[in-house]
């Protein structure tokens, strides 16, 4: 009986002496894992599209995203070394470094030279898969931050040259901004081993065996060659969930574990922009990433670790605005059908090719891609909104009457909020926005902290508040 309790105790102790090392080392190091990053996603954020999928479902707040689904929720301050607004790429290099380095810099210290080594590489060196996969192009700030080391962001051709050096087994995305300085660069990634490729079912019949691969988005047009807006394409063939189940296709079979930055990168330019319905849909997309990740949870749920984060907040986005008071109408987004992108474009043409359009004209753009004047009564244009329109209308299409015109109105057109308006498509997403009852105070980034999600091996770490630069340390099981 004396032996039984002694074992007991010792067995206890045991135990204790194995957790006293604090819960976060209760388990080992997790063998697959999804750091999903919402580039410009603040919490309103989540709460807007969460407030979205309720109106549209006649219900009242009881729609979550995924994200929202996970059992743990921390936050994390974003400032940069050298702002309490940090840029993507100082904020990129500390969720993938856990060094805080200046806006514009790129995976490098503050002293701009002193490359820092992402965890991406360093679960790579310890026998991991890697998978790097975003919405915007692989040498955008986000992506870049887990492999290159510049003291520029923009220095694309530079960020390309390092990334074609790189071993991890899968990119998947938007292709390269820095094509525009080397258009040999995708020949130098085939040079160095990549399979790269924009075709689909290239991707899709992709082997581990075929080497490491490099699948982008086959470019459509002359803006910037990221994915689509999910608002303008309105289907998720070869958007983010695309790349990610084909990376989660290819590292399941193989007996290897995987670290897979995941980045929803557009949800950030759509805040830029202000536009509702462009931010609405991204934020959706990025959202069916996660559940393919939550899916691969419950078939690992031992050995599997999801962290959804943001690198800083984008646009100073409100639910609820002065037009709206007490009230917001997200249901109303089912009426945008362009993203502010793409009607710039296509204004911009407009003045390029040297057509003049009628106001008239302008009016039934706007109507037919914003629902403007429909039979829904919430969208009806206003004496408000139909003078700004006027007002743009001479400000885009005939500038030459602009000096007497704009002095005439400008008085009225001063008393509204016009932050960040500065052309016909940005007045008609700020109109879009007023309907929807969705507030913007920025055309750049804010400084709150942002929310972190988690579930899996190690979710205990991520409660609480605590700095971004220790997101990755916790992830490596630094902290
Ligand atoms: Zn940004």
């Amino acid at each position: 009986m004396k032996k039984f309790t002694l074992t007991i105790i010792c067995a206890t102790s045991l135990m204790m002496l194995f957790y006293g090392c604090g819960k976060s080392n209760s388990q080992k190091k997790p063998k697959y894992i999804f750091y999903m990053i919402g580039d410009g996603m603040g919490l309103a954020h989540i709460q807007f599209a969460e407030n979205y999928l309720d109106a549209v479902n006649h219900d009242t707040a009881t729609t979550h995203l995924e994200m929202m689904k996970f059992p743990v929720l921390g936050t994390a301050t974003t400032y940069s070394a050298s702002s309490f607004v940090t840029c993507s790429s100082a904020a990129g290099t500390a969720l993938a470094t856990g060094n805080k380095t200046k806006n514009s810099l790129l995976g490098v210290l503050a002293d701009s030279i002193t490359p820092i080594t992402p965890i991406s590489q360093k679960f790579h060196d310890e026998g991991y898969n890697v998978g790097i996969i975003t919405s915007v192009t692989l040498d955008h700030a986000t992506p870049a931050a887990f492999y290159a080391h510049v003291k520029d962001r923009n220095m694309y051709k530079e960020i390309c040259y390092q990334l074609k050096d790189i071993d991890f087994e899968f990119f998947g995305g938007a292709g390269l901004r820095g094509l525009k300085d080397d258009i040999g660069l995708y020949d130098s990634l085939k040079a160095n081993g990549f399979v790269v490729t924009c075709d689909k079912q290239t991707i899709l019949d992709h082997k581990m065996s075929d080497g490491k691969l490099f699948a982008y988005n086959p470019v459509t047009s002359a803006l910037p060659p990221d994915i689509p807006y999910l608002v303008d394409s309105r289907n998720h063939d070869m958007h983010l969930p695309f790349y990610v189940k084909k990376a989660i296709e290819l590292f399941e079979k193989d007996k290897k574990g995987f670290f897979m930055m995941i980045e929803g990168g557009r949800i950030d330019h759509a805040c830029h922009a202000n536009d509702p319905g462009g931010t609405l849909g991204e934020m959706l997309d990025f959202d069916e990433a996660i559940k393919l990740a939550y899916e691969f949870y419950t078939r690992h749920p031992k050995e599997t670790l999801i962290v959804v984060t943001a690198d800083h907040e984008t646009g100073g986005l409100s639910i609820g605005q002065a037009s709206t008071g007490y009230a917001s109408y997200p249901e109303l987004l089912d009426y945008q059908k362009i993203s502010y992108d793409k009607l710039k474009a296509q204004f911009k043409e407009m003045v390029t090719n040297d057509v003049k359009p009628t106001k008239e004209e302008i009016y039934n753009i706007l109507c037919e891609n914003f629902g403007f004047n429909n039979e829904n009564p919430k969208m009806a244009l206003n004496k408000l909104d139909s003078l700004r329109i006027d007002f743009f209308y001479i400000h885009d299409f005939d500038p030459s009457r602009m000096p007497k015109y704009g002095e005439m109105i400008k008085p009225e057109i001063y008393r509204t909020n016009l932050v960040s308006v500065h052309n016909m498509a940005a007045l008609a997403v700020r109109i879009m926005s007023e309907k929807a009852g969705i507030g913007w105070t920025t055309g750049s980034h804010t400084g709150g902290a942002v929310p972190v999600r988690a579930i899996g091996v190690w979710q205990e770490k991520f409660d609480g508040s605590y700095d971004n630069t220790d997101i990755p340390k916790k992830i490596h099981g630094d902290l």
